[in-house]
């Protein structure tokens, strides 16, 4: 059982309450597929400071998070109906993001639910 933390993006939070993020963890599919089982931890939304973000990561690491996925409307973006890598997501500090969510301490996944096609998350 790997226990998850997810951290969405205040963009995003008045338009999607996790539905695809959720439901990919529950089944261990997209994001998740390496993982045998799944629980969700908790989830914590970032409005732009990185210091915030560190202390997210590690009340969701002390919470017993053993890894945290950032969602895939981060870094990738619909168009056409096909999510896509080009022209990227909500957030452009994506590296700093997962820095320093790496420095708290914890494994820093990019994706969750429906990955563009050829995207395979580094877990
Ligand atoms: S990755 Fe998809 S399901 Fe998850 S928050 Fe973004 S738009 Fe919603």
């Amino acid at each position: 059982m790997t226990k998850i933390g997810v951290i969405r993006c205040e963009k995003n939070e008045r338009k999607c309450p996790l539905t695809g993020c959720i439901t990919s963890l529950t089944q261990q599919a997209q994001g998740f597929a390496s993982y045998d089982q799944t629980q969700l931890t908790g989830v914590f939304t970032c409005r732009g400071d990185m210091d915030d973000v560190a202390n997210m990561a590690k009340i969701l690491k002390a919470k017993g998070a053993e890894a945290i996925h950032l969602p895939t409307c981060l870094f990738a973006n619909k168009s056409d109906g096909v999510w896509i890598m080009e022209g990227g997501g909500f957030c452009d500090r994506m590296e700093t993001l997962t820095d320093r969510i790496n420095e708290a301490g914890l494994p820093c996944v990019k994706g969750t639910a429906h990955l563009p096609e050829g995207y395979v998350p580094e877990v």
